[in-house]
């Protein structure tokens, strides 16, 4: 395109508030075939909100909340906060933690009143050898929620689920980039019933799930290695390295600075819709000059 055309281009995506850095990225945005979405804070609204707590015969949900919400007090993912504001909400006094420790993609574990207390998902309590006796996980998932499972020492007190609400323009982003020829991804560190539960409310069909934030990167080089050229539209300090491994990476502007530094293009909403406007002004400005 003609410097002329870029200036013009970056200038109508400003109006939008879709902050292109960069003449290049306009012109690469132009050849992508491929579009990967984070999950959360990407598709969904990132304000996660329990809605169910089980427990194990014999536990108060008192008594969960409490041990959770202790440790989850000092963790700073998105589904802590959603514990921690649900147990205050439910009068729960909540109990001190100490050698709190976030363990990415899986929970946090940590000493609560004298007793290890882990919190997290369903594939790090197996890897610990935790019996999961549950029988509603799979209920929460197939309704995209996000199961987090309870344990003090050995024995799992039982589970929470937390939803997040869909964005409502993300059924209609995927419908647009579908229509382009474009094809649409969902990469996530959620496991994969309650990913794949929200992938078909907005109408993707290819699911990542259980992808381990150090390991989103290499997925999205794996679909550059299969000739796919690849956007990346993500939001958090996790999505970073796979935003820079993209051709073009996206990100939310609601999102972390992390996220903002590694992209090439910025959406200043939180609109997915941003993603199909990049892509049209793309093609319109290298159109001009053919
Ligand atoms: P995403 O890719 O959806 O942003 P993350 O990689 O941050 O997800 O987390 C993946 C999964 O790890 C979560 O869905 C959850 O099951 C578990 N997890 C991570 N951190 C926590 C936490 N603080 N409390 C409970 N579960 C957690
Ligand atoms: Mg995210």
């Amino acid at each position: 395109a003609t410097p002329t055309a870029i200036m013009v281009g970056t200038a109508l995506g400003a109006e939008s508030g879709i902050l292109i850095k960069g003449g290049e990225s306009l012109e690469r945005a132009h050849h992508v075939d491929t579009v990967v979405f984070d999950k959360t804070g990407t598709l969904t609204l990132g304000k996660p909100m329990v809605t169910d707590v089980w427990t194990v015969a014999g536990v108060a949900r008192e008594q969960l909340l409490a041990a959770a919400a202790a440790l989850e007090a000092q963790s700073e993912h998105p589904l802590g906060l959603a514990v921690v504001t649900y147990a205050k909400k439910q009068g729960v006094d909540i109990p001190a933690a100490s050698g709190v420790e976030a363990v990415p993609g899986r929970g946090v574990q940590g000493m609560v009143n004298g007793a290890a207390v882990r919190v997290g998902n369903r594939t790090w309590f197996l890897e610990q050898g935790l019996t999961v006796p549950d029988p509603v996980l799979p209920a929460f998932e197939q309704a995209g929620k996000t199961a987090v499972l309870v344990a003090r020492e050995d024995e799992v007190l039982g589970a929470i689920a937390i939803a997040d609400t869909v964005k409502p323009d993300a059924a209609g982003t995927v419908k647009q980039l579908r229509d382009m020829g474009i094809e649409v991804w969902m990469i996530t560190g959620d496991q994969a019933r309650t990913a794949e539960a929200v992938a078909r409310q907005v109408g993707i069909d290819n699911v990542m799930a259980g992808v381990l934030p150090s390991d989103k990167a290499a997925k999205v080089e794996e679909l550059r290695r299969h000739g796919r050229v690849v956007a990346m539209v993500g939001d958090g300090i996790n999505d970073a390295p796979a935003l820079a491994a993209a051709d073009i990476g996206i990100a939310m502007g609601t999102g972390t600075d992390v996220a903002l530094e590694a992209a090439d293009i910025a959406l200043m909403h939180g609109r997915t819709h941003g993603v199909v406007e990049a892509l049209h002004l793309s093609r319109a400005t290298l159109r001009k000059i053919r």
